[in-house]
């Protein structure tokens, strides 16, 4: 690809992300500086600019780079923050919110997708990043707690122990409800008496699945 279109193309990204909802200046400013396409193999690697998810390894998506830029905008991280994410699939969402959080946390089920994220983390020097094999649903309590915490698979409710692992004032965004039926992306918020909850937008993400897998 010519720079020139290379650059049209990235111009075009982000006007979508815009037209799409995604308003936020440090979120803008994170998409702009994260390149989709280190994240994406071959034939798709062409396509990283269109907003649709894409196949990776394992038989997961890449998510589309709008949900990408709502969930971080609706996460309002700022640079004094740890975040956990569930998910880290390519590490694209991982790499967007290292650009404005002190830390990340990510884990996957999948050690393939954390060891080829790890590589791209490694390469364009992103070491906020920490990275973990294993069932995210039951968290980092060795890290915990977290002031917002990401997670990019559907579960039905959100897991207890997300939850429990959230600061008091802490985000969470998240997609609930069944996989193969509508699922709704939702904000929680941590009172110091509870929790709020927030519908945002229809979604549509793979299952949260329960286990580390072991088919890589
Ligand atoms: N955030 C990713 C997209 C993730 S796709 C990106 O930016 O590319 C959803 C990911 O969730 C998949 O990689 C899947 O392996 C992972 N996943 C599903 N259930 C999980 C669980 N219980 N714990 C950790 N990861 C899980």
């Amino acid at each position: 690809m010519s720079d020139e279109s290379l650059a049209e193309r990235k111009m075009q990204f982000l006007f979508t992300l815009r037209t799409r909802g995604v308003t936020d200046k440090r979120t803008l400013a994170a998409m702009e500086k994260v390149d989709r396409g280190d994240f994406l193999r071959g034939l798709f690697a062409e396509r990283a600019y269109e907003d649709m998810p894409l196949p990776i390894a394992c038989g997961q998506t890449i998510s589309q780079p709008s949900i990408v830029g709502l969930m971080t905008q609706a996460l309002q991280v700022d640079p004094r923050h740890r975040v956990l994410e569930i998910g880290t699939g390519s590490g694209y969402q991982a790499a967007v919110l290292a650009q404005i959080a002190r830390r990340v946390y990510t884990i996957d089920r999948h050690p393939r997708l954390v060891k080829d994220a790890e590589v791209i983390f490694d390469r364009l020097g992103l070491g906020n990043i920490t990275t973990f094999a294993g069932d995210g649903s039951h968290g980092l309590s060795d890290q915990a707690p977290f002031d917002r915490i990401i997670v990019t698979a559907a579960a039905e409710d959100p897991p207890g122990p997300l939850l429990a692992q959230l600061k008091i004032n802490g985000i969470m965004v998240l997609p609930v409800g069944q996989s193969d039926t509508v699922q709704s992306l939702i904000r929680v918020l941590r009172t110091e008496t509870g929790y709020e909850y927030e519908e945002l937008r229809p979604v549509r993400f793979v299952p949260l699945v329960e286990g580390l897998a072991r088919d890589d």
